[in-house]
């Protein structure tokens, strides 16, 4: 019977295990330093804030991997050799795979900070980080979080509700201005003060010092500040966890290189979700990392049909994501520049709340809908899904806004706004809001169509 090795039971890895067995009787070992059984990685946070215990992050129930013959090994892999088709751990017992799958996830980004191994300062990935952050916070009551993005954030939350004051130190002019327009990326901004947050922006860290105890005790900045702290969370983003491949001869760059397949440059070797690179298949274009939950499901999806014989693409369709900073929700559809590119036009909305707003890009030429930021809205998926893959008209859009809207009752009220907005915006235009509800079965024929 073939045998399939999983190193990484992450999203990517057990997607990949799940459809497999689904497909296939061949025999799946998925093995893992972290913990034996799959977690929901982005929700550690709530585990911190004790809205929910670690059982409670389990999507699957610990029967469920025997009931269908996934075994679960529980270490660090240390040597992979692809010349034998092995796979050995650090207690010495070694593994023989038919196919191999890479699926090691991410690790959190240092960059030499002087001081930055020091008790006290650590990075949010792992569950071990969690619990380590559990011991760091007993000497906790200012902290101090380097780096602006998501995971920065949800550190800077998860800190504030235990009562700790946090600083929050970040490189651009404004909270994730690198990603989100300057208007979202205010909005944003705005609502980290309002939480009670000290934002530092353009700001960068320099050195983290420490006390007689050996633990950090401040750190300073390129604008000559010392800030007292007894925590420093560093969180400039992740890297693709390579160390156990790059010694291999299996093909990496920053990433484990794969096609669109997924395929590594060894036949019977693939990579799945935050570690792979896909290389480019244009001329112009760069590699590609996609670092999300939702993209490492998806990778694990397309590469079960081509282990189990049916060479599958992989596709990632019309780009979305979501976040919550502090109470806003935040969704993205398609593509949102931080800076609008030559040919494209935009709409903002913003509710004099500071709460709400609407980001949208369209085509200058054919004025259809290139992407949207939607912020304390929520939006409907398979709505922009559609309308992004049809170029609908920004016109077609804001007039049918109601159909995108998730709760149309609550707020049908900003949609008015919303349109109002753009028809002063844009001389000549007299758009009139059409649909007032989700119609499930009128979209239903609608993209059947
Ligand atoms: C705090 C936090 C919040 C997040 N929130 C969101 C969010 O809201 N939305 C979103 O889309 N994404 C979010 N992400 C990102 C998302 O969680 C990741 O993209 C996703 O979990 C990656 O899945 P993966 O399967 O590729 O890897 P991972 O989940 O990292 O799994 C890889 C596993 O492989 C193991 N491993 C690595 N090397 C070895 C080895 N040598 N031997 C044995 N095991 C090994 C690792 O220990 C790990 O358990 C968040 C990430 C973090 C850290």
């Amino acid at each position: 019977m073939e045998h399939l090795v999983i190193i990484g039971n992450g999203i990517a890895g057990i997607t990949t295990a799940k459809h497999v067995r689904k497909i296939s009787d061949m025999k799946i070992t998925v093995i893992s330093a972290e913990t034996k059984y799959f977690f929901s990685r982005t929700a550690l946070m709530y585990i911190f804030m004790g809205h929910m215990k670690f059982e409670h992050t389990k999507p699957y129930e610990d029967w469920f991997w025997e009931k269908n013959r996934i075994e679960l090994g529980f270490g660090k892999v240390t040597n992979v050799n692809v010349d034998e088709n092995l796979v050995c751990l650090e207690n010495g017992q070694c593994i023989t795979y038919d196919k191999l799958v890479v699926a090691t996830g991410s690790v959190s980004n240092k960059f030499g900070w002087p001081g930055q191994d020091l008790p006290g300062v650590q990075g949010l990935y792992s569950y071990q980080d969690l619990q380590l952050l559990e011991e760091n916070v007993k000497y906790t009551n200012h902290a101090v979080i380097v780096g602006g993005g998501l995971i920065g954030i949800e550190l800077a939350e998860m800190l504030h509700t235990r009562g700790v004051k946090v600083t929050f130190v970040i490189r651009e002019n404004l909270y994730w201005d690198n990603i989100l327009p300057k208007e979202d990326a205010a909005l944003v901004s705005r609502h980290i003060i309002e939480h009670g947050i000290e934002l530092k922006l353009a700001t960068n860290l320099k050195e983290i010092l420490s006390g007689k105890n050996g633990r950090v005790r401040a750190i300073t900045t390129d604008k000559g500040e010392e800030i007292e702290c007894q925590f420093v969370g560093l969180t400039p983003g992740v890297s693709p966890n390579i160390s156990l491949i790059k010694n291999t001869k299996i093909e990496t760059n920053r990433g484990v290189l794969v096609n669109d397949y997924l395929e590594t440059n060894i036949p019977n070797v693939y990579s799945a979700g935050d570690c792979v690179e896909f290389k480019a298949t244009k001329e112009g274009e760069r590699n590609r990392f996609e670092q999300l939950w939702y993209t490492g499901r998806m990778h694990g999806e397309a590469l079960a049909k081509t282990i189990c014989g049916e060479r599958t693409k992989y596709e990632r369709g019309i780009w979305f994501n979501s976040a919550k900073f502090f109470d806003i929700e935040y969704q993205t559809y398609g593509f949102v520049s931080n800076l609008p590119r030559v040919g494209e036009k935009i709409s903002y909305w913003v509710h004099n709340s500071n709460k709400r707003s609407l980001y949208l890009v369209f085509k200058e030429d054919t004025r259809s809908l290139i992407g949207i930021n939607a912020f304390g809205i929520r939006l409907r998926h398979e709505v922009f899904e559609v309308w992004i893959k049809q170029n609908k008209k920004i016109e077609y859009v804001l007039e049918n806004l109601g159909e995108a809207n998730f709760d149309p009752e609550f707020f049908k009220k900003y949609e008015e706004e919303i349109i109002s907005k753009f028809n002063e915006e844009n001389p000549g235009s007299n758009l009139k809001l059409k649909t007032k509800h989700f119609s499930v079965k009128k979209f239903i024929t609608k993209i059947s169509v």
